[in-house]
């Protein structure tokens, strides 16, 4: 491609508007351009990259024996309230009325039509495993697109679907699709880390998501710096520190004037924030729920939004908590029946706790469960933080953050029970279909993959997803022994399969090795007066600093050679 020629270009100021790293350089270097908030355009340049991402998912995909298909993105909504995942994915869902009122969804991820064509074409268990996908455009209504490709509202996903006779045969499938991933992430220059996951809107039982360490990242990571433990704080589990072991003591009202928070009263008694419990309402879908848990310990909002099995969950307003008879600051779990109490374990961890008496100004010592209060749920609702203890070996668990690349979900017979899809065991018995969801965002693969390699200066593509493999630069373009020169290694390194970017612009040594750098493909070229005349070229990888001098003689090979490397 002849950069004269190419469409797109490079921008001399970092945009204002960007967030990230990658989202800087991709508009730099002319790769995207936004069109609404959260809705680019690739440019040549950005498109290629993005293509060859696809293509390494794709291969990956057909060698475990991945069938590719095309599913619609406008899909009725009547299917989506079938599974209720209508509901699920809330405010998300991008809901468009035809000419005749009927009501679509534009697919955010496509269990449901995948599971509606799968019962359909599978009769018996002699049609099984299946493994489908597609590499498709989804839609989402993000709260907050940010982050360039990062968060978007239209989107390239690799979905697929697996479809087994049972439960063994999924997690055959399950283990089989982590491997092909762990293969693609290192294929695309990416170390990706794999950690349990929150399953959210897609349902399903287990899940495990492909984190790229970054700095940008949106997602938390706690992982064990013993075993190998890890997972997104939105599922972490930890131990927490028991307090100290004491008789228990009888009931008492102490006065605490003003006392609203956890740190206030803590102070105002000189005892330590894991010595009082922690009374905090939720309303779940408009219901008051009455959740306690030890004073130091956050709630963690996904798991009791999983235990609740509610749509939206959210704090409740002082008047739904005054609402439901309830002090707010002095709440207390003693003596509550007609509200639904969720407690954590770690109200166990320890004795004599202090807890609101439900009064204004009033708090209570010596409180104990069960002896004192009932609850109706007790499970694990709690924060995990770094330093806490690993729950598989104990070890300290660490800290660090993630671009989530990737995330595989068991899906069980959620779908397939709802939506019939069936198939006939060797005994003729009617039995649901186990299926398992795995997506990669693209998009947000090829933003990751600039996150964890650039410099000051611009992108350093990893080879195998680089626009162009190639940048030949020559320099003194008047100068016509250099321009027919740089015509012909243009000429031959593309009929030797090489893709090459070809600089044959007049501008000044400057620009056009500045523009080399930001745009980064993986080796530049260069031409000069100088280095023709001793019949050679000056050859760089873009992510050494060192250049070296090759002879023009076999240099495809030689470029070759390095481009594997
Ligand atoms: P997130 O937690 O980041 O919102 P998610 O868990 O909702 O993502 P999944 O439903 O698991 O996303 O989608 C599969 C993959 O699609 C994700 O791992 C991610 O790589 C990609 N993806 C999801 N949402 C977006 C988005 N808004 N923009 C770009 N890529 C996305
Ligand atoms: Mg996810």
């Amino acid at each position: 491609m002849r950069v004269s020629k190419l469409f797109g270009k490079t921008l001399r100021q970092t945009p204002s508007e960007a967030e990230n790293i990658s989202h800087q350089l991709l508009l730099k270097a002319g790769m995207i351009h936004q069109v609404a908030a959260g809705a680019y355009s690739y440019l040549p340049l950005g498109w290629r990259a993005l293509k060859k991402v696809e293509n390494i998912v794709r291969q990956e995909m057909d060698d475990i024996g991945g069938q590719e298909l095309h599913m619609p993105v406008l899909q009725p909504l009547e299917l989506w309230q079938q599974t209720e995942r209508d509901q699920a994915f809330g405010k998300s869902l991008f809901i468009l009325s035809d000419r005749r009122d009927r009501k679509l969804v534009l697919a955010p991820t496509h269990e449901e039509v995948t599971t509606e064509l799968v019962r359909r074409n599978v009769q018996s268990y002699r049609d099984l495993p299946l493994l489908l996908y597609q590499i498709q455009t989804k839609f989402r209504d993000e709260p907050r697109p940010r982050g360039g490709l990062m968060r978007v509202r239209e989107f390239t996903m690799k979905d697929m679907y697996s479809f087994d006779t049972d439960e063994d045969a999924m997690n055959v499938s399950y283990g089989k699709i982590v491997g092909a991933y762990e293969r693609i992430y290192q294929r695309c220059g990416l170390p990706a880390l794999i950690v349990d996951a929150d399953s959210g809107a897609i349902g399903g039982k287990e899940s495990h998501e492909f984190m790229v360490i970054a700095e940008s990242g949106e997602d938390q990571i706690l992982y064990c710096s013993n075993c190998d433990y890890a997972a997104n704080l939105e599922k972490a589990d930890s131990i927490k520190a028991e307090n100290e072991k004491e008789e228990m003591l009888s009931l008492e009202e102490i006065a605490t004037p003003g006392i609203i928070t956890i740190k206030d009263l803590a102070k105002f008694l000189n005892i330590p924030e894991s010595k009082t419990l922690k009374a905090v309402f939720y309303s779940a879908d408009g219901e008051v729920v009455f959740v306690v848990i030890r004073g130091d310990i956050e709630v963690n909002e996904v798991k009791l939004k999983n235990v609740l099995k509610c749509h939206e969950l959210r704090l409740a307003t002082e008047e739904e908590v005054r609402g439901a008879g309830l002090v707010a600051g002095s709440a207390s779990p003693m003596g509550l029946t007609d509200i639904r109490r969720v407690a954590d374990p770690s109200i166990t961890l320890g004795a004599n706790f202090v807890a609101g008496a439900n009064k204004p100004d009033t708090h209570v010592k010596n409180v104990n469960y069960p002896r004192d209060f009932a609850v109706d749920i007790m499970t694990d609702i709690a924060t995990a933080n770094a330093g806490e203890g690993c729950p598989r070996c104990g070890g300290k668990l660490l800290f660090t953050r993630g671009i989530e690349v990737g995330h595989v979900f068991k899906l069980g017979t959620f779908f397939s029970e709802r939506l019939g899809a069936t198939f006939l065991d060797p005994g003729g018995v009617g039995r649901s279909i186990f299926m398992g969801s795995y997506g990669i965002g693209i998009g947000r693969l090829l933003a990751a993959a600039i996150e964890q390699n650039h410099d000051e200066k611009g992108i350093i593509w990893p080879v195998s997803i680089a626009p162009y493999q190639v940048h030949l630069c020559p320099i003194s373009t008047d100068d016509s022994e250099v321009a027919s020169a740089a015509d012909r290694l243009y000429l031959q390194l593309q009929e030797e399969g090489l893709e090459v970017l070809f600089d044959d612009r007049t501008e000044s040594p400057g620009v056009k090795l500045n523009d080399a750098d930001l745009l980064g493909m993986p080796v530049r070229v260069i031409l000069s007066p100088r280095t023709l005349k001793s019949q050679s070229a000056e050859v760089k990888r873009r992510s050494e600093k060192e250049a070296m001098i090759i002879p023009l003689e076999g240099s495809v090979e030689r470029l070759k050679a390095i481009l594997s490397r």
